[in-house]
């Protein structure tokens, strides 16, 4: 009995097995670069490490690909595919209408259709993978876990942009959020290493990796997010420039002749870290170079950590309050430097960084507060994918006990 969770892309599918209930990992895996050159799949398990390249055209060969992975007698966690009872669907966007993870019905790819235009390259990509795995496995629960469904407990006075209103209601434009899965799982993560009701704290999560998201987190649930409705919004990124003041748009088109195109690509591709480095898009790199003293770099480095500290006190003074700061993803988890840097001068806040144990916190659950520092200050390494497990878990067994048995139904 084992639940399969997968995560979709347009040229990737990541996907791991876990037991049956969702707690240990007995398989990963990567099929990419799917229909480009150099497309591969790797796959660990305990006992296993294989790498094949080959070419991959499409998303439904990668998929019976990962099948034959699983399978396999010698490198394989399966015996069989009957083995699988669930499977868990990584989702990048439900709009408003998912506030949590949904067993998928016909009902629910319908909505998730609908709100592709608010995430076309990534929901038609999670959709391919769900009608895949469908195919595969069609008589098992198949589970949505969507990244936005945390942040839909934002308050409408968080959420709303100051438009006319009518350009909420006629074409749904509002904060959505993102990382949402990932800010669940930390927040509970980090109520349970300190041993309190997640309902009594409030926190403020950084999480840094390639994407960037700060959300204010009350008592568990999201009250706000730095990123917005398109994916760019909040801190600077690795390619992605953060806030910027909107009027840049019109001022690029009408001065410099930019198309809107090539402006989102700008936004998108080619600032934060990397547009301010002119190095990379990589915070090691940025580290390494700043530290050679490179000017840039150090500057791209004080960018980020300033633009993290400003997120933390303006996510401090929305909760009126600050009881916990959670780092994680590639950065948060593994830059003690950055993490050094945002959290220098925040002394007035109750944040007091315990300089040797930053230090020392390379990805693994830490608290790297000063024992007297009023706010606890824990590195919590991310993971979407438990987290996906164990909601594709708790829905399966819901929907088992909805569902009558065939002895049931005939009582
Ligand atoms: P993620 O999106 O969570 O996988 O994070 C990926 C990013 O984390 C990479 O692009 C790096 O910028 C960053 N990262 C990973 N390891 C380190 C490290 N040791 N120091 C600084 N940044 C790191």
């Amino acid at each position: 009995m084992k639940v399969l969770v997968i995560n979709c892309g347009s040229s990737t599918i990541k996907y791991q097995v876990y037991d049956a209930q969702g707690k240990v990992v007995l398989a990963k895996g990567i099929v990419a670069r799917l229909g480009e050159k150099g497309s591969y799949l790797s796959q660990q398990t305990a006992h296993s490490d294989v790498r094949r390249e080959l070419p991959i055209a499409s998303h439904a060969e990668g998929f019976q690909l990962l099948v034959q992975a699983l399978l396999d007698p010698q490198d394989g966690v399966l015996g069989d595919l009957s083995e699988i009872i669930a499977v868990g669907h990584r989702t990048v966007h439900g709009g408003d209408v998912f506030v949590e993870s949904s067993i998928i019905t016909d009902e629910v790819i319908r909505k998730m259709e609908e709100l592709i235009p608010l995430a076309p390259i990534h929901n038609p990509a999670n959709l391919l993978g769900i009608h895949e795995a469908m195919r595969i496995f069609p008589n098992v629960p198949h589970v949505a876990v969507f990244d936005t469904s945390f942040h839909q407990t934002m308050p409408r006075k968080a959420f709303l942009y100051a438009l006319p209103y009518e350009y909420y209601e006629k074409h749904k434009i509002r904060k959505y959020g993102f990382h949402g899965t990932s800010c669940r799982y930390v927040s509970q993560e980090a109520a349970r290493m300190l041993n309190r009701p997640i309902e009594a704290l409030k926190m403020v999560i950084c999480h840094l990796g390639n994407g960037v998201t700060i959300a204010a987190v009350d008592g568990g649930r999201s009250i706000d997010t730095s990123i917005g409705f398109a994916t760019f919004s909040g801190v600077m990124m690795g390619t992605r420039s953060g806030d910027i003041d909107p009027g840049l748009t019109f001022f690029l088109n009408r001065q410099s002749g930019m198309s809107l195109e090539q402006i989102e690509n700008l936004y998108y591709h080619e600032s934060g870290l990397l547009g301010v480095s002119g190095v990379s898009n990589d915070m090691r790199v940025i580290v390494d170079q700043a530290r050679a003293g490179n000017d840039r770099c150090q500057l791209a480095l004080e960018m980020f950590a300033y633009r993290v500290k400003a997120y933390i006190g303006a996510y401090a003074a929305a909760l009126g309050g600050l009881d916990v700061l959670v780092f994680t993803a590639g950065i948060g988890e593994n830059a003690p430097v950055v993490r050094e840097a945002i959290c220098e001068g925040l002394g007035f806040l109750g944040i007091g960084l315990d300089r040797a144990k930053n230090e020392q916190a390379l990805a693994i659950q830490s608290d790297i507060s000063l024992a007297q520092s009023r706010v606890r200050v824990l590195v919590v390494p991310t993971n979407e994918e438990q987290m996906i497990a164990l909601d594709t878990v708790r829905l399966a067994e819901l929907a088992r006990h909805a569902t009558p048995s065939p002895s049931e139904r005939d009582r």
